[in-house]
């Protein structure tokens, strides 16, 4: 088996890296070094209003910079990658349609307008999330509600549409994560989330698992605040009929604000004067620039080493270690 590893690092361009990134990042790469498996850089570029220009750059060369080798996708365009989402949108498609021939997935013609009507009024009856998902289900404009005529109708002269998942209503959803245990979600927890958006690209969410899926992934190991996603990933995996194949999970623990109120984020461009981005970055929109670890001064194999030392300890007195060592 230890040759079949294969993790991937997967950042939304949304911004410059920041350190929890990066750690993201090691923790990926150490396990395929130590399991002589392979790791591969994947862009999740489908929220296009979030898209920053330059941040796909600037995540390879901090990766570059911290001496994180990539075995698939280090370069820049080209045939060496790296993997980006907005380029396989028919891959998502195709799925998406199956789920919905398949009767996992349907259609949704609901304006932004009407959903929120919806949910004001839901609110103020105050219903239970349980009952709030099955009500909005059955009122929506939807596949589900209306003659299979008239949705072919409705898509065929343009209106726009989602892909919604048919979240099963009395399902337990298990997950065993490697550092967090059992996790059991009740299916009524997790709403009919929309896999297919309007403008024709996937979700995070749905995305996320055909490519995890596809490229093989056999871990994934990303940070605690993707936790509460899981068990949706999980049922996309039954509904798509990979469950047999579905990689691990290991959610890390996240680098917070030194006050302990709240992950450490890319607005907290420095955190007491201290870098929290791996290389100067220049926001496009403001022209406020944040100085880097590199500009600062630190050296990639320190600011390696600090990174692998927070919430990890090697049980000895070490505290230098090479990225061989480690
Ligand atoms: N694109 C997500 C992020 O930026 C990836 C989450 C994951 O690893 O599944 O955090």
């Amino acid at each position: 088996m230890q040759n079949s590893v294969r993790v991937r690092f997967a950042p939304s361009p949304t911004g410059p890296l920041h350190i929890g990134g990066v750690r993201t990042a090691l923790y990926n790469y150490l396990f395929a070094r130590k399991m002589g498996g392979k790791m591969l850089l994947r862009i999740e570029d489908t929220d296009q209003n979030r898209f920053v220009p330059g941040a796909e750059e600037y995540i390879i060369e901090s990766l570059r910079w911290a001496g994180i080798q990539i075995d698939e996708g280090q370069g820049v365009g080209g045939d060496n990658g790296p993997y980006r989402q907005s380029e396989r949108r028919e891959i998502y498609q195709k799925e998406a349609q199956r789920l919905v021939d398949e009767g996992k997935a349907y259609y949704a013609f609901d304006t932004a307008d009407e959903l929120d009507a919806m949910r004001a009024r839901l609110e103020a009856a105050n219903a239970p999330a349980a009952q709030y998902n099955a009500i909005t289900r059955m009122q929506m404009r939807n596949s589900l509600t209306m003659k299979a005529d008239e949705v072919s109708s409705r898509i065929d002269a343009g209106e726009p549409y989602v892909i919604r998942l048919k979240t099963p209503r009395k399902e337990e959803v298990r997950l065993n994560d490697i550092i967090r245990g059992w996790v059991n979600v009740h299916s009524s927890a997790i709403d009919d989330k929309i896999l297919l958006k309007s403008d024709g690209l996937p979700t995070y969410h749905l995305a996320n698992i055909v490519d995890d899926h596809l490229m093989g992934i056999t871990h994934v190991i990303r940070g605690e605040e993707w936790l509460p996603s899981a068990p949706l990933h999980v049922l996309l995996y039954r509904y798509l009929g990979w469950e047999s194949t579905m990689p691990q999970f290991a959610h890390l623990p996240l680098l917070l604000k030194p006050e302990g109120n709240g992950k450490l984020s890319k607005r907290d461009a420095d955190v007491g004067g201290f870098p929290i981005f791996p290389l100067e970055w220049t926001d496009p929109q403001t022209g406020t620039v944040a100085r880097g670890f590199r500009e600062e001064g630190y050296l990639p194999e320190a600011t390696v080493n600090f990174l692998a030392l927070l919430g990890w300890n090697p049980g000895t007195e070490q505290e230098l270690f090479t990225m061989d060592e480690l």
